[in-house]
């Protein structure tokens, strides 16, 4: 009796395992993180006015290709421009509103954007912290994966700032890249990424050749 049973919660167990592999790689999606200063648009340092605001060549294009090959197109922006009252919430959205539409107007848009408007040693009070979500740390990579329930170990991170490529080690990405499409990058780069890109269009081929 003890064996037929043993044998039978081991089938069951066997059969939970079995579906939940099923499952898990239908439920979560990969992903690429994408920074946007220097990646999506020219790095100006604290790009608020909409003006400003340009979109690099290649970008909308790489999107593209990412969007078609299958992955959720996820934004990451540091905003410490926020903490040190260089802009507030609102002009960001207003700027964040412009970015979506100049997407949407080239056929692609992101499935989620998130920004950290802490900084410790910012002048607005209320955003004057240690946060755990401005890159290097990885906090918004973290809400992201559970909002929008991505696979990590199989997503990649673009950014073009060591700062971009840790807070994706930190968080489990499996890829990152680095772009010299933004800040200029420093003599150990190939040291803090897994490939170096000139833009995001050839972190795009580089991706989707790979997946
Ligand atoms: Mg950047
Ligand atoms: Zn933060």
């Amino acid at each position: 009796m003890t064996d037929t049973r043993e044998a039978r919660t081991g089938k069951a167990a066997a059969a939970d395992r079995a579906a939940a592999g099923a499952q898990t790689p239908q439920r979560l999606r990969r992903a690429v993180f994408i920074d946007r200063d220097g990646v999506l648009n020219e790095e100006r340092g604290y790009v608020c006015a909409i003006d400003d605001f340009r979109l690099l060549p290649g970008a909308v294009e790489g999107l593209r290709r990412l969007r078609a090959a299958g992955f959720a197109l996820v934004g990451l922006t540091n905003q410490a421009g926020i903490a040190h009252g260089y802009y507030t919430e609102e002009q960001f959205a207003r700027l964040t509103a412009h970015m979506n539409e100049l997407l949407r107007e080239n056929g692609v848009a992101l499935d989620g954007f998130f920004f950290c408007p802490h900084h410790p040693a910012g002048s607005v009070a209320r955003f004057r912290l240690r946060c755990d979500c401005r890159k290097p740390a990885p906090g918004m990579v973290l809400q992201a994966a559970r909002e929008l329930s991505l696979d990590l170990a199989r997503s990649v991170l673009v950014g073009d700032k060591i700062s971009d490529t840790d807070a994706g080690r930190a968080a489990g990405v499996g890829r990152t890249i680095l772009v010299r499409s933004g800040h200029t990058l420093p003599d150990d780069a190939a040291c803090q990424a897994d490939d170096i890109c000139a833009d995001l269009l050839e972190a795009a081929h580089i991706i989707c050749e790979g997946s």
